[in-house]
């Protein structure tokens, strides 16, 4: 089998509200869509989410990275090369990790299709639901508590806060937001870098009482001193978010003992061969990962969630970006209901996006 044609797609889809977070304000999403044809009828379907503050990538870079550097290394090879391709890729071009991710998602949907299993059978195995956090932007403590009560109306069983701007209101906040709704569902909460270490201790041992699940990327993702004084200060979880993008930061973070949990996402790590490597890197050091997300459509949230299914060590999902879009552009995929994304025995990753291909 060879690969023959690689053909990236550029998407902008509106959010359905601005979405608010410590360093910065999204109102569109405007990413990649990647089709791999083959010399058979199969083909792969993948997806980049380029994000300039965290992976360092814009929709024109990925585009251009594709089509200039990645064409090149990869059409003729076999497609089924997954491991070596993705290694080919990651030794030719630095960085750009959301546009090899497109690529790596792609080949996994490829082997899906040849296999004719769905990708998690690939991955490990395993159901076909998980549990995944709803979340809420940075907004005043009043619209904050109506939509997360219009959430858990809706089968939210986990929100995931957003936090980071200003300490005081983030305490009040999730303070008055317990007083609203209890003790379920569960709280978790991301800081987005946006704290100083004494202002992430000062929050993080104010936020105790609340059964908080965890605190995300308290402070600034260089300043792993920080990450690690924070978490060793107080009791609440400390996961690590944009602190960590690929294996190698990985092992530094095991070395250097910064965090409690490790937050994986595709479009940092570039895909899913590399978050599995994440995954059991980890695991070997007793830390418990999440599968977070970008503002992503369904063909990365389905390979998400495939993955998350399929590896035991990824015990949470923040599986959630395609909610925030304004319009549907992926068939298939998963189905989120009642706080949980569930995906088909479908090969591969069962989507496809012929509206725009
Ligand atoms: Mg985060």
């Amino acid at each position: 089998m060879k690969i023959t044609h690689i053909k990236p797609i550029p998407i902008s889809i509106p959010l359905k509200q601005p979405f608010k977070i410590a360093y910065g304000t999204h109102t569109v999403y405007e990413g990649v869509i990647l089709v791999i044809k083959t010399d058979s009828e199969i083909y792969g379907i993948g997806e980049a989410s380029p994000s300039s503050k965290i992976t360092g990538e814009t929709q024109g870079t990925v585009i251009d990275i594709i089509e200039n550097k990645i064409k090149p290394l990869l059409l003729g090879e076999d497609p089924l090369n997954i491991e070596a391709l993705i290694n080919k890729a990651n030794s030719a071009i630095s960085f750009n990790s959301s546009a090899k991710c497109a690529v790596d998602i792609a080949l996994w949907d490829i082997l899906g299709k040849v296999s004719k299993q769905p990708l998690k059978t690939l991955l490990g195995g395993g159901g076909d639901r998980v549990e995944i956090s709803i979340t809420i932007g940075i907004k005043p403590i009043d619209a904050t508590i109506e939509e997360a009560n219009k959430l858990i109306t809706d089968g939210a069983k986990i929100l995931k806060i957003k936090i980071g701007l200003n300490p005081r209101e983030d305490i009040e906040k999730i303070k008055q937001l317990r007083a609203s709704i209890g003790y379920t569902p569960a709280i978790r909460v991301d800081a987005n870098q946006g704290y100083t270490v004494k202002e992430a201790i000062w929050v993080g041992k104010k936020l105790e009482p609340y059964d908080i699940e965890f605190l995300e990327q308290p402070v600034k993702p260089y300043d792993f001193q920080g990450m690690k004084q924070v978490k060793n200060s107080i009791a609440i979880p400390v996961m690590a978010d944009e602190s960590v993008h690929s294996l190698q930061d990985t092992i530094r973070a095991i070395r250097e003992d910064i965090c409690d949990l490790i937050n994986i996402k595709l479009m940092k790590s570039g895909g899913i061969m590399n978050a599995t490597k994440i995954a059991a890197a980890a695991e070997g050091a007793g830390i418990k990962c999440m599968l977070g997300c970008m503002s992503e459509t369904k063909v990365a949230i389905t390979a998400g969630t495939h993955l998350a299914i399929a590896t035991e060590n990824i015990k949470y999902a923040d599986l959630d970006g395609h909610l925030g879009l304004e319009k549907e552009i992926v068939e298939g995929g998963v189905i989120t209901e009642e706080g949980e994304n569930r995906i088909s025995e479908k090969e591969g990753l069962g989507v496809n996006c012929r509206g725009i291909l």
